[in-house]
Protein backbone atom coordinates (compact mmCIF):
# COMPACT_ATOMS: atom_id res chain seq x y z
CA UNK A 1 0.00 0.00 0.00
CA UNK A 2 -0.69 2.16 -1.36
CA UNK A 3 -1.11 1.78 -4.97
CA UNK A 4 0.36 4.88 -6.07
CA UNK A 5 3.66 3.65 -5.45
CA UNK A 6 3.48 1.45 -8.42
CA UNK A 7 1.99 3.30 -11.04
CA UNK A 8 3.61 3.75 -14.64
CA UNK A 9 2.43 2.89 -18.29
CA UNK A 10 -0.60 0.15 -17.66
CA UNK A 11 -2.42 3.72 -15.95
CA UNK A 12 -1.55 5.46 -18.89
CA UNK A 13 -2.23 2.88 -21.46
CA UNK A 14 -5.78 2.90 -20.17
CA UNK A 15 -6.21 6.94 -19.81
CA UNK A 16 -5.00 7.29 -23.67
CA UNK A 17 -7.60 5.06 -24.64
CA UNK A 18 -10.58 7.50 -23.41
CA UNK A 19 -7.94 10.49 -24.16
CA UNK A 20 -7.82 9.20 -27.81
CA UNK A 21 -12.13 9.57 -28.17
CA UNK A 22 -12.29 12.44 -25.71
CA UNK A 23 -15.45 10.99 -23.79
CA UNK A 24 -14.67 11.68 -20.34
CA UNK A 25 -18.27 11.02 -18.92
CA UNK A 26 -19.12 7.18 -18.47
CA UNK A 27 -22.45 7.45 -19.94
CA UNK A 28 -23.87 7.85 -23.22
CA UNK A 29 -22.15 9.16 -26.42
CA UNK A 30 -22.85 5.22 -27.55
CA UNK A 31 -21.16 5.89 -30.78
CA UNK A 32 -18.48 8.69 -30.33
CA UNK A 33 -17.21 6.47 -27.68
CA UNK A 34 -15.84 4.33 -30.22
CA UNK A 35 -16.45 1.13 -27.41
CA UNK A 36 -14.63 2.48 -24.74
CA UNK A 37 -16.36 2.27 -21.24
CA UNK A 38 -13.85 2.04 -18.65
CA UNK A 39 -16.36 2.35 -15.88
CA UNK A 40 -18.08 -0.32 -17.03
CA UNK A 41 -15.10 -2.68 -17.32
CA UNK A 42 -14.04 -1.59 -14.12
CA UNK A 43 -17.40 -2.37 -12.30
CA UNK A 44 -16.90 -6.00 -14.23
CA UNK A 45 -13.30 -6.41 -13.20
CA UNK A 46 -14.42 -5.73 -9.37
CA UNK A 47 -17.53 -8.01 -9.13
CA UNK A 48 -15.33 -10.60 -10.61
CA UNK A 49 -12.02 -9.76 -9.07
CA UNK A 50 -14.32 -9.83 -5.14
CA UNK A 51 -16.73 -12.10 -5.70
CA UNK A 52 -20.16 -9.58 -5.76
CA UNK A 53 -22.86 -9.78 -8.11
CA UNK A 54 -23.28 -5.87 -8.31
CA UNK A 55 -21.04 -3.03 -8.25
CA UNK A 56 -22.01 1.13 -8.41
CA UNK A 57 -18.88 3.15 -9.16
CA UNK A 58 -18.79 6.40 -7.53
CA UNK A 59 -16.59 9.69 -7.58
CA UNK A 60 -15.23 8.48 -3.17
CA UNK A 61 -15.39 6.31 -0.87
CA UNK A 62 -17.09 8.92 0.99
CA UNK A 63 -19.73 9.15 -1.88
CA UNK A 64 -20.03 5.18 -1.81
CA UNK A 65 -21.18 5.07 1.73
CA UNK A 66 -23.43 7.99 1.54
CA UNK A 67 -25.27 6.44 -1.66
CA UNK A 68 -25.24 2.76 0.10
CA UNK A 69 -27.07 4.29 3.09
CA UNK A 70 -29.73 5.87 0.70
CA UNK A 71 -29.89 2.95 -1.07
CA UNK A 72 -30.42 0.95 1.94
CA UNK A 73 -32.99 3.26 2.99
CA UNK A 74 -31.04 4.68 5.82
CA UNK A 75 -32.02 8.04 7.59
CA UNK A 76 -34.41 10.25 9.71
CA UNK A 77 -34.04 8.93 13.46
CA UNK A 78 -32.25 5.43 12.27
CA UNK A 79 -29.12 4.85 14.80
CA UNK A 80 -26.10 3.28 12.90
CA UNK A 81 -23.17 1.83 15.18
CA UNK A 82 -20.55 2.30 13.97
CA UNK A 83 -16.49 2.22 15.48
CA UNK A 84 -14.83 4.88 17.94
CA UNK A 85 -11.75 4.03 15.15
CA UNK A 86 -12.38 4.78 11.54
CA UNK A 87 -11.91 7.56 9.44
CA UNK A 88 -13.99 11.19 9.54
CA UNK A 89 -15.50 10.15 6.53
CA UNK A 90 -17.76 7.12 8.07
CA UNK A 91 -19.66 9.94 10.15
CA UNK A 92 -19.64 12.79 7.47
CA UNK A 93 -21.76 9.90 5.25
CA UNK A 94 -24.43 9.05 8.06
CA UNK A 95 -24.45 12.80 8.58
CA UNK A 96 -25.00 13.26 4.85
CA UNK A 97 -28.48 11.34 4.97
CA UNK A 98 -29.47 12.34 8.50
CA UNK A 99 -29.15 8.99 10.24
CA UNK A 100 -27.45 8.93 13.73
CA UNK A 101 -24.02 7.91 14.75
CA UNK A 102 -23.42 5.72 17.39
CA UNK A 103 -20.11 4.93 18.27
CA UNK A 104 -18.80 2.30 20.24
CA UNK A 105 -15.64 0.41 21.11
CA UNK A 106 -13.16 -1.09 19.21
CA UNK A 107 -11.26 -4.64 20.29
CA UNK A 108 -8.30 -5.46 19.70
CA UNK A 109 -9.12 -6.45 16.40
CA UNK A 110 -8.85 -2.64 16.20
CA UNK A 111 -12.31 -3.00 15.01
CA UNK A 112 -16.02 -3.32 16.52
CA UNK A 113 -16.25 -5.07 19.63
CA UNK A 114 -19.46 -7.33 19.27
CA UNK A 115 -19.91 -7.11 22.97
CA UNK A 116 -19.88 -3.50 22.62
CA UNK A 117 -22.34 -3.48 19.50
CA UNK A 118 -24.68 -5.62 21.45
CA UNK A 119 -24.97 -2.92 24.11
CA UNK A 120 -25.39 -0.04 22.14
CA UNK A 121 -28.98 -1.84 20.19
CA UNK A 122 -32.33 0.03 21.30
CA UNK A 123 -35.58 -0.02 18.84
CA UNK A 124 -33.77 2.78 16.89
CA UNK A 125 -30.85 1.10 15.45
CA UNK A 126 -31.25 -0.14 11.95
CA UNK A 127 -27.53 -0.80 10.88
CA UNK A 128 -24.39 -2.05 11.86
CA UNK A 129 -21.11 -0.34 10.36
CA UNK A 130 -18.16 -2.40 10.99
CA UNK A 131 -15.37 -0.58 9.34
CA UNK A 132 -12.23 -2.82 9.07
CA UNK A 133 -9.04 -0.81 9.36
CA UNK A 134 -5.72 -1.07 8.49
CA UNK A 135 -6.23 -3.82 6.14
CA UNK A 136 -7.67 -6.84 8.31
CA UNK A 137 -11.17 -7.34 9.29
CA UNK A 138 -13.56 -7.12 12.19
CA UNK A 139 -14.81 -10.31 13.76
CA UNK A 140 -17.88 -10.74 10.94
CA UNK A 141 -19.26 -14.37 12.10
CA UNK A 142 -19.93 -12.43 14.91
CA UNK A 143 -21.39 -9.26 13.62
CA UNK A 144 -23.74 -10.76 11.06
CA UNK A 145 -24.92 -12.74 14.38
CA UNK A 146 -25.99 -9.45 15.77
CA UNK A 147 -27.80 -8.42 12.55
CA UNK A 148 -29.91 -11.69 11.87
CA UNK A 149 -30.76 -11.80 15.40
CA UNK A 150 -31.75 -8.15 15.51
CA UNK A 151 -32.74 -8.07 11.86
CA UNK A 152 -30.42 -4.80 11.39
CA UNK A 153 -28.77 -4.39 8.23
CA UNK A 154 -24.90 -4.71 7.72
CA UNK A 155 -22.88 -2.15 5.83
CA UNK A 156 -18.95 -2.70 5.41
CA UNK A 157 -17.06 0.26 5.18
CA UNK A 158 -14.01 -1.56 3.47
CA UNK A 159 -12.31 1.32 2.14
CA UNK A 160 -9.11 0.29 3.59
CA UNK A 161 -9.26 -3.68 3.00
CA UNK A 162 -9.45 -4.35 -0.52
CA UNK A 163 -8.12 -7.52 -1.25
CA UNK A 164 -8.64 -8.79 2.44
CA UNK A 165 -10.89 -11.91 3.03
CA UNK A 166 -12.44 -13.57 5.54
CA UNK A 167 -12.88 -17.57 5.50
CA UNK A 168 -12.55 -17.41 1.93
CA UNK A 169 -15.46 -14.41 0.97
CA UNK A 170 -14.17 -11.43 0.52
CA UNK A 171 -14.38 -8.23 2.78
CA UNK A 172 -16.89 -5.93 1.30
CA UNK A 173 -18.86 -8.35 -0.11
CA UNK A 174 -20.44 -10.29 3.66
CA UNK A 175 -23.01 -7.48 4.30
CA UNK A 176 -26.07 -5.92 2.53
CA UNK A 177 -23.94 -3.25 0.89
CA UNK A 178 -20.11 -3.02 1.23
CA UNK A 179 -17.39 0.26 0.05
CA UNK A 180 -14.45 0.32 -0.98
CA UNK A 181 -12.24 4.12 -1.48
CA UNK A 182 -9.85 4.50 -4.32
CA UNK A 183 -8.81 7.72 -3.16
CA UNK A 184 -4.90 8.34 -3.79
CA UNK A 185 -3.83 6.56 -0.82
CA UNK A 186 -5.31 3.61 -0.94
CA UNK A 187 -4.55 0.00 -1.60
CA UNK A 188 -5.13 0.21 -5.11
CA UNK A 189 -6.08 3.94 -6.26
CA UNK A 190 -8.06 5.82 -9.37
CA UNK A 191 -6.93 9.17 -8.02
CA UNK A 192 -10.40 9.86 -6.69
CA UNK A 193 -13.39 7.16 -6.84
CA UNK A 194 -15.11 4.51 -4.81
CA UNK A 195 -17.50 1.87 -5.16
CA UNK A 196 -20.59 0.37 -3.49
CA UNK A 197 -20.60 -3.14 -3.51
CA UNK A 198 -23.83 -6.03 -3.03
CA UNK A 199 -25.30 -9.13 -4.28
CA UNK A 200 -28.95 -7.53 -3.79
CA UNK A 201 -30.57 -6.25 -7.02
CA UNK A 202 -32.75 -3.64 -5.06
CA UNK A 203 -29.41 -1.96 -3.25
CA UNK A 204 -27.65 -1.96 -6.64
CA UNK A 205 -30.72 -0.34 -8.84
CA UNK A 206 -31.16 1.88 -5.64
CA UNK A 207 -27.27 2.81 -5.78
CA UNK A 208 -26.91 3.04 -9.79
CA UNK A 209 -29.73 5.58 -10.19
CA UNK A 210 -29.30 7.86 -6.64
CA UNK A 211 -25.27 8.05 -7.58
CA UNK A 212 -26.79 9.80 -11.06
CA UNK A 213 -29.29 12.48 -10.21
CA UNK A 214 -32.04 9.58 -9.71
CA UNK A 215 -32.14 8.82 -13.47
CA UNK A 216 -33.38 5.35 -13.70
CA UNK A 217 -31.15 4.17 -16.85
CA UNK A 218 -33.91 2.04 -18.46
CA UNK A 219 -33.76 3.19 -21.89
CA UNK A 220 -30.89 4.14 -24.45
CA UNK A 221 -31.97 8.46 -24.46
CA UNK A 222 -30.52 9.68 -21.17
CA UNK A 223 -32.76 12.50 -21.85
CA UNK A 224 -35.68 10.48 -22.07
CA UNK A 225 -34.70 8.72 -18.60
CA UNK A 226 -37.35 9.05 -15.72
CA UNK A 227 -36.95 9.50 -11.57
CA UNK A 228 -38.39 7.30 -9.64
CA UNK A 229 -36.75 9.00 -6.52
CA UNK A 230 -34.48 11.70 -5.58
CA UNK A 231 -31.09 11.57 -6.88
CA UNK A 232 -27.45 13.26 -6.08
CA UNK A 233 -24.39 13.68 -8.54
CA UNK A 234 -21.94 10.96 -7.00
CA UNK A 235 -20.13 9.74 -10.68
CA UNK A 236 -16.99 8.63 -11.50
CA UNK A 237 -15.27 10.00 -14.60
CA UNK A 238 -13.99 7.85 -17.46
CA UNK A 239 -10.20 9.15 -16.55
CA UNK A 240 -10.64 8.40 -12.91
CA UNK A 241 -12.21 4.24 -14.06
CA UNK A 242 -9.49 4.29 -16.37
CA UNK A 243 -6.45 4.53 -14.06
CA UNK A 244 -8.64 2.43 -11.50
CA UNK A 245 -8.80 -0.38 -14.55
CA UNK A 246 -5.44 -0.56 -14.78
CA UNK A 247 -4.79 -0.86 -10.74
CA UNK A 248 -6.99 -3.64 -10.28
CA UNK A 249 -5.56 -5.39 -13.20
CA UNK A 250 -2.03 -5.08 -10.28
CA UNK A 251 -3.98 -6.21 -7.63
CA UNK A 252 -3.28 -9.21 -6.84
CA UNK A 253 1.11 -8.48 -7.00
CA UNK A 254 -0.05 -5.82 -4.53
CA UNK A 255 -1.39 -8.09 -2.37
CA UNK A 256 1.59 -11.29 -2.64
CA UNK A 257 3.99 -8.09 -1.80
CA UNK A 258 2.14 -6.71 0.75
CA UNK A 259 2.17 -10.38 2.33
CA UNK A 260 5.91 -10.93 2.07
CA UNK A 261 6.73 -7.60 3.44
CA UNK A 262 4.20 -7.46 6.54
CA UNK A 263 5.96 -11.36 7.53
CA UNK A 264 9.30 -9.76 7.22
CA UNK A 265 9.21 -6.84 9.54
CA UNK A 266 6.47 -8.92 11.93
CA UNK A 267 9.26 -11.68 12.24
CA UNK A 268 11.84 -8.80 13.56
CA UNK A 269 9.66 -6.85 16.01
CA UNK A 270 8.66 -10.42 17.40
CA UNK A 271 12.12 -10.49 18.48
CA UNK A 272 11.02 -8.38 21.34
CA UNK A 273 8.45 -10.35 24.17
CA UNK A 274 6.86 -7.20 24.85
CA UNK A 275 5.62 -6.53 21.54
CA UNK A 276 2.35 -7.84 20.90
CA UNK A 277 -0.08 -7.43 17.10
CA UNK A 278 -3.45 -7.03 16.40
CA UNK A 279 -5.87 -9.91 16.75
CA UNK A 280 -7.10 -10.98 13.25
CA UNK A 281 -10.39 -12.67 12.79
CA UNK A 282 -9.02 -14.42 9.75
CA UNK A 283 -5.09 -14.63 9.42
CA UNK A 284 -5.07 -15.78 6.16
CA UNK A 285 -7.47 -13.13 5.13
CA UNK A 286 -5.72 -10.30 6.37
CA UNK A 287 -4.65 -7.66 3.48
CA UNK A 288 -1.25 -7.23 5.34
CA UNK A 289 -1.04 -2.80 3.82
CA UNK A 290 0.04 -1.97 7.58
CA UNK A 291 1.36 -3.85 10.49
CA UNK A 292 0.13 -3.41 13.60
CA UNK A 293 1.87 -3.61 17.04
CA UNK A 294 0.78 -3.30 20.46
CA UNK A 295 3.36 -2.02 23.38
CA UNK A 296 2.79 -3.46 27.05
CA UNK A 297 1.61 0.29 28.19
CA UNK A 298 0.27 3.18 26.73
CA UNK A 299 3.14 5.22 28.86
CA UNK A 300 5.64 2.95 27.08
CA UNK A 301 4.11 3.11 23.58
CA UNK A 302 3.85 6.98 24.10
CA UNK A 303 7.47 6.91 24.98
CA UNK A 304 8.61 4.78 21.67
CA UNK A 305 6.51 7.00 19.57
CA UNK A 306 8.01 9.91 21.18
CA UNK A 307 11.75 8.28 20.76
CA UNK A 308 10.84 7.33 16.94
CA UNK A 309 10.01 10.90 16.25
CA UNK A 310 13.60 12.11 17.74
CA UNK A 311 14.98 9.54 15.55
CA UNK A 312 13.38 10.13 12.89
CA UNK A 313 12.34 7.27 12.06
CA UNK A 314 8.19 7.92 12.68
CA UNK A 315 7.60 8.53 8.66
CA UNK A 316 4.92 5.72 7.86
CA UNK A 317 4.55 4.62 11.67
CA UNK A 318 0.48 6.03 12.87
CA UNK A 319 -0.26 6.10 16.61
CA UNK A 320 -3.97 6.79 16.12
CA UNK A 321 -4.71 7.79 19.75
CA UNK A 322 -3.16 10.78 18.73
CA UNK A 323 -3.98 11.39 15.16
CA UNK A 324 -6.60 13.91 14.30
CA UNK A 325 -7.94 12.09 11.70
CA UNK A 326 -8.65 8.48 13.25
CA UNK A 327 -9.86 8.67 16.62
CA UNK A 328 -12.72 9.45 18.51
CA UNK A 329 -10.11 11.32 21.36
CA UNK A 330 -9.45 14.11 18.69
CA UNK A 331 -12.84 14.55 16.73
CA UNK A 332 -13.78 18.02 18.50
CA UNK A 333 -15.46 18.92 15.45
CA UNK A 334 -18.06 15.71 16.18
CA UNK A 335 -18.66 16.50 19.80
CA UNK A 336 -19.66 19.89 19.18
CA UNK A 337 -21.96 19.18 16.08
CA UNK A 338 -19.81 21.81 14.37
CA UNK A 339 -21.90 21.54 10.92
CA UNK A 340 -22.08 24.42 8.62
CA UNK A 341 -25.43 23.07 8.11
CA UNK A 342 -28.27 23.23 10.79
CA UNK A 343 -29.04 20.04 12.39
CA UNK A 344 -32.55 18.68 13.63
CA UNK A 345 -31.97 19.39 17.82
CA UNK A 346 -32.30 15.99 18.33
CA UNK A 347 -29.64 15.01 15.58
CA UNK A 348 -27.29 17.72 17.55
CA UNK A 349 -28.03 16.53 20.76
CA UNK A 350 -27.09 12.61 19.79
CA UNK A 351 -24.35 13.66 18.12
CA UNK A 352 -23.33 15.74 20.88
CA UNK A 353 -23.51 13.02 23.50
CA UNK A 354 -20.55 11.46 22.27
CA UNK A 355 -17.93 14.14 24.03
CA UNK A 356 -19.70 12.61 27.10
CA UNK A 357 -19.44 9.07 26.49
CA UNK A 358 -16.98 6.40 27.97
CA UNK A 359 -14.43 5.66 25.84
CA UNK A 360 -11.92 3.80 28.18
CA UNK A 361 -11.92 0.64 26.48
CA UNK A 362 -11.05 1.76 23.38
CA UNK A 363 -8.64 4.27 24.71
CA UNK A 364 -6.72 1.15 26.18
CA UNK A 365 -6.44 -0.48 22.86
CA UNK A 366 -5.56 2.51 20.75
CA UNK A 367 -3.49 4.03 22.84
CA UNK A 368 -0.93 0.84 22.78
CA UNK A 369 -1.28 0.64 19.49
CA UNK A 370 1.42 1.26 16.46
CA UNK A 371 0.53 0.63 12.69
CA UNK A 372 3.33 0.61 9.92
CA UNK A 373 2.37 1.00 6.69
CA UNK A 374 3.45 -1.95 4.16
CA UNK A 375 5.45 -0.31 1.38
CA UNK A 376 5.22 -2.03 -2.00
CA UNK A 377 8.84 -0.52 -2.96
CA UNK A 378 10.41 -1.63 -0.12
CA UNK A 379 14.07 -4.08 -0.74
CA UNK A 380 14.97 -6.90 1.83
CA UNK A 381 17.86 -4.37 3.14
CA UNK A 382 14.97 -1.37 3.90
CA UNK A 383 12.95 -4.13 5.81
CA UNK A 384 15.30 -4.64 7.64
CA UNK A 385 16.76 -1.89 8.31
CA UNK A 386 13.22 -0.09 9.42
CA UNK A 387 12.63 -3.03 11.42
CA UNK A 388 15.85 -2.97 13.46
CA UNK A 389 15.66 0.72 13.72
CA UNK A 390 11.91 0.25 15.35
CA UNK A 391 13.28 -2.53 17.68
CA UNK A 392 16.35 -0.28 18.63
CA UNK A 393 13.82 2.64 19.76
CA UNK A 394 11.57 0.33 21.94
CA UNK A 395 14.65 -1.66 23.39
CA UNK A 396 15.89 1.83 24.46
CA UNK A 397 12.37 2.79 25.71
CA UNK A 398 12.27 -0.35 27.66
CA UNK A 399 15.55 -0.28 28.94
CA UNK A 400 14.66 3.24 30.22
CA UNK A 401 11.50 2.59 31.89
CA UNK A 402 12.83 -1.40 33.71
CA UNK A 403 15.19 1.37 35.79
CA UNK A 404 12.93 4.60 36.30
CA UNK A 405 10.17 2.21 37.34
C1 LIG B 1 -10.51 6.57 2.83
C2 LIG B 1 -11.65 6.15 3.68
C3 LIG B 1 -12.97 6.56 3.43
C4 LIG B 1 -13.35 7.61 2.42
O1 LIG B 1 -12.83 7.49 1.19
P1 LIG B 1 -12.60 8.77 0.22
O2 LIG B 1 -12.48 8.09 -1.09
O3 LIG B 1 -11.33 9.42 0.65
O4 LIG B 1 -13.79 9.62 0.32
C5 LIG B 1 -13.98 6.05 4.22
N1 LIG B 1 -13.73 5.21 5.23
C6 LIG B 1 -12.48 4.81 5.53
C7 LIG B 1 -12.26 3.87 6.67
C8 LIG B 1 -11.40 5.30 4.79
O5 LIG B 1 -10.16 4.94 5.13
Amino acid sequence: MPGFELFGKEERKEVNDVMETGILMRYGFDGARKGIWKAKELEQAICETFGCKYAQLVSSGTAALTTALSALGIGYGDEVILPSFTFVASFEALLSVGAIPVFVDVDDTLTLSPTAVRNAINPQTKCIMPVHMCGSMADMDELMAICKEHDLLLLEDACQSIGASYKGKKIGTLGDAGTFSFDFVKTITCAEGGVVMTNREDIYIASDGYSDHGHDHKGTDRGADLHPFIGYNYRISELHAAVGLAQIKKLGGFLTIQRNNNKALRAILSTIPEVSFRRIPDEAGDSCTFLSWFLPTAEITKAVVTEMRTQGIIAGSFYWFDNNWHYISKWDHLKTSATLNKLHPDMKAAVMHHANKDFSASDAVMSRCVSTLVGLLWTEEQIRSKGNQIVGTIKKVLAEHAVTS
